[in-house]
Formats: structure tokens, C-alpha cells, sequence
């Protein structure tokens, strides 16, 4: 069978992007190594961000840079290794992350994110998802008075751009969330129209199933390789060669290896992040996702128990699982909840697919006809991956694009090639 698109990766933006052109008629067989959403989409921390209209850049001020480089803070951890490996592209994330082009970049992120609940609503619907979506939003918490007033400024002018928040005093997160020890913080802000995703797994487990529903096909191999031939696409995978007249690669962090033999060196980069659950009970419930700015650990009630997600550590894809960063943002998580029986023996640890200039790449691939690239949404991707859908479909379709994705173009890196 001939299909007429083959998408690789079934995480949120892989899967998402099947939907919406199986939705619009086409035929798509999704493929990955896994069932869908057992990666990178599973073990996030299940914010749907629509708060996130600013990017995040590369540390640059002399004070946050000697804060990071011993190399103990909660939020960021680092391997030398890692550092020497992808020097080239962490020292692109560093010239991008100039106040100057910050400026530029956060108003083209904006774009997407937008339109990330209004892109979810109609899949959620459709899926019957409902019930693992909050939409009362998260807190962002603050240590210092002197975060805290910057916070506030960007929730100021990120109102321009449709985000709603509430800026609480502790006596207004005591009574929101009784259980949660607040006596480190000094306040925090409600960014009320963000989405909470109860399982993030099981939400690209739905939209999967939807998908079938629509007649679309999954299946669980590996791709080993794709050849351009004169009647369209081959998809060589562990069980067999797959037709197709487009190919989309959604692979996340692996993308960037995927079309390396096809002569693409695009500067994706890994970044690694930790969860662990622990049992709920009375004393730890809480509505509202937490998100501690200082230390960079979320906080969230989960399907599986209460989730501790870390922060950053630059890590290669491959590199063992090094816990210290974990253990040292659980101290500090059980100082605000009561945590006592982690569910599972082992913490998750997963990366974030990252580009230097903090935007994925969504669209045509520069050198083949009928090839589409969509990946590096780093942080954002659970948030972005419905927008991708409907942008890649309108794209594969010639139709008109409902966003302006041009700052999205692969062509941006047209000079590795
Ligand atoms: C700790 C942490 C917290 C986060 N919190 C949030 C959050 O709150 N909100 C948010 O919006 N985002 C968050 N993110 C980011 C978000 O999880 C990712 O951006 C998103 O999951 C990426 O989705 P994806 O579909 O691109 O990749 P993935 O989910 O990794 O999917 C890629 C798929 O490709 C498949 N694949 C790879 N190679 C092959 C191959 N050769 N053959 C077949 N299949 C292949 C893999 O099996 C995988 O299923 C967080 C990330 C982390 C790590």
C-alpha cells in the first residue's frame, strides 16, 4: 500500500500532525519505535503554556553564569562532555540569545503559542480527552523579591498578547492551596488561561486513538532509513518498507540524525530533564501545578502521583541517567509538600529537542521534494503540538497558512549544508 503521507514519531507533535491531515483526508500511517506518546511526550511536566510568550535564552549576565558554572544550582546542570560536543550549536544559542534578538524571536514564538489552547480544544473534543485537561492554570512561585518584580513586568506586557494572570500575595496561595508550605516564597503569579494535562502520555494516547478512528493507520517499528525514489518515498523500518508520496519527520530529539543521511546538518540539540511521582494522599493534594522560578522544579498532581519534574541538564541523548540534580530539587520539594513513597524504583528522564535560535522547525525540507521537518520545541512542545498539526497540514495541502511560518523554515540553516 501506497500511503499518502508517512509521518515518523508518534510523540504529541508527530501524532498531532497525523490527525489533522488524516482529519483533511488524507491517508497516513504514523510510525514509531514505541506506541505513541512513550517519550519525550510522556514525562513532561503536562503545562499547556499559553503564558509562554517569551522564549528562553541562553544565560548572559555575568552573575547568572557564575551561578550556573559550579555547577550545583537546582535549574541547570551540565557535563563537560556534553559542552565539548555541542559547542557549535550551544555557542549559536548564546549569540541568539542577545537582548536584541530575543526581541525579534519572542514576537515570532508568540505566534505559535497563541494558539495552543485553541488548537488543543478541538482534539481534546474529539479524542473525548476531556477529563484529563484543568484549565484553571498554574502558579509560577518566587523566592526573591527581585524575581518576583521582573515576573510581574513580563505578565504586564504579556497581557498585550492574551495571557491572564494574577499576581498572589502568600496569604492568597495559602487559601488557593492549603496543603503547600509556602513559608520559602514570597508570592507568586496565577497564569489563569494555561492548561493542565493530568497524563500527558495518555492525552497523545488519545488523539492516537482518534486518529485510528479516522481510519489512520500506526505502526510500532523503527525507521532505518528513507530513499527519494521517482514514485515517491521509501521508508525502510525493522518490519518492513513503507510507500509514500510525503514524509514528515517528527522523530524529536532524534530528528536531527534521522535526516543526517539525507545530507541535513541541522543544529538540534539535547536537553535533558528528570521526573519522579510520589504516592498522593490528603496531606500532598493541590489543584494547581507549581512551578518554583529559583529552582527550576514543577510540581504537579498527576495520574501516577504527585510529579516532580527538574529543570535542565545539558546531557547527550545517550549519556546515563546522573540523578544529583533530581535528589537536590527533592530537598527542596519536600520542604513545600509532604513526599514520602516514590511510586516507581527508578526516576523517568527524558530531552527536550532544542534549536539554538529557541524556535522549532516547522516546514519543507530544502534539498527534496516532499519532505517535511517538524521538531525542536524544546520546551513548549506539549503546548505546541496541535499548532504544528494544522500548520503542516495546510502546508502539505498548498493551502493558506493561519500562521506566517516562514521564521520557522529550515532554510534558516541552509549554510550548514
Ligand atoms: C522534564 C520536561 C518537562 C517538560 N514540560 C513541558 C510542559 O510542561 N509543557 C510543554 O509544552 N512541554 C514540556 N516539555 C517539552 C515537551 O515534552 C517536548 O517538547 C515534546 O514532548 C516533544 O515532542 P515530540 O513529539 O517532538 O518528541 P517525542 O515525544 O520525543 O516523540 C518523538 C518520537 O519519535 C520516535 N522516534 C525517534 N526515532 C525514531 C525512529 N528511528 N523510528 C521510529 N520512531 C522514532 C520516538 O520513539 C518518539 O516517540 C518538557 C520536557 C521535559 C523533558
Amino acid at each position: 500500500m501506497r500511503y499518502d503521507v508517512i509521518v515518523i514519531g508518534a510523540g504529541i507533535v508527530g501524532t498531532s500532525i497525523a490527525w489533522h491531515l488524516q482529519k483533511n483526508n488524507a491517508q497516513v500511517l504514523l510510525l514509531d519505535k514505541k506506541c505513541p506518546g512513550e517519550e519525550t511526550s510522556y514525562g513532561n511536566a503536562g503545562i499547556i503554556t499559553r503564558e509562554a510568550v517569551n522564549t528562553k535564552p541562553f544565560p548572559r549576565s555575568f552573575k547568572e553564569i557564575s551561578r550556573v558554572l559550579p555547577n550545583k544550582s537546582a535549574d541547570i546542570r551540565y557535563r563537560w562532555s556534553a559542552i565539548y560536543r555541542l559547542q557549535r550549536p550551544l555557542l549559536q544559542y548564546w549569540i541568539h540569545s542577545s537582548p536584541k534578538n530575543v526581541e525579534e524571536i519572542d514576537d515570532e514564538w508568540a505566534t505559535l503559542i497563541q494558539h495552543c489552547t485553541d488548537e488543543h480544544e478541538p482534539m481534546i473534543r474529539a479524542s473525548g480527552a476531556d477529563e484529563l485537561v484543568s484549565k484553571i492554570g498554574w502558579i509560577e512561585l518566587h523566592c526573591k523579591s527581585s524575581s518576583f518584580e521582573k515576573s510581574i513586568n513580563k505578565a504586564v506586557k504579556a497581557a498585550d498578547k492574551g495571557v491572564e494572570y494574577q499576581v498572589l500575595s502568600l496569604a492568597e496561595l495559602q487559601a488557593l492551596e492549603p496543603n503547600v508550605n509556602f513559608t520559602d516564597y514570597v508570592g507568586g503569579i496565577h497564569w489563569k488561561n494555561s492548561w493542565q494535562i493530568k497524563n500527558p502520555g495518555s492525552l497523545v494516547k488519545a488523539y492516537a486513538k482518534n486518529f485510528e478512528a479516522m481510519a489512520g493507520e500506526i505502526k510500532q517499528s523503527t525507521v532505518k532509513n528513507m530513499i527519494q525514489t521517482e514514485e515517491g518515498w521509501q521508508v525502510i523500518t525493522d518490519s518492513g518498507t513503507y510507500l509514500c508520496q510525503n514524509l514528515v519527520i517528527a522523530a524529536g530529539p532524534w530528528s536531527a540524525d534521522l535526516i543526517k543521511p539525507l545530507g541535513y546538518k541541522i543544529p538540534l540539540f539535547p536537553m535533558r530533564g528528570y521526573h519522579q511521582h510520589f504516592k498522593s494522599t490528603d496531606q500532598n493534594a493541590f489543584s494547581h501545578s507549581l512551578f518554583d522560578v529559583d529552582k527550576g522544579f514543577v510540581m504537579g498532581t498527576m495520574d501516577q502521583g504527585v510529579r516532580i519534574t527538574t529543570g535542565a541538564e545539558m546531557a547527550l541523548l545517550d549519556d546515563p541517567k546522573d540523578f544529583n540534580q533530581l535528589e537536590t530539587v527533592l530537598t527542596f520539594a519536600k520542604k513545600v509538600l509532604p513526599l514520602d513513597a516514590a511510586v516507581e524504583s527508578e526516576a523517568w528522564c527524558g530531552t527536550r529537542p532544542c534549536m539554538p535560535d529557541m524556535k522549532p522547525v516547522i516546514g519543507p525540507a530544502s534539498k527534496h521534494d516532499n519532505l517535511w521537518f517538524s521538531f525542536g520545541h524544546a520546551h513548549q512542545g506539549l503546548t505546541l503540538g496541535p499548532v504544528t498539526g494544522r500548520l503542516i497540514e495546510e502546508m502539505i495541502h498548498g493551502k493558506p497558512l493561519f500562521i506566517d511560518a516562514q521564521p520557522f523554515s529550515s532554510k534558516r540553516f541552509d549554510s550548514n549544508l
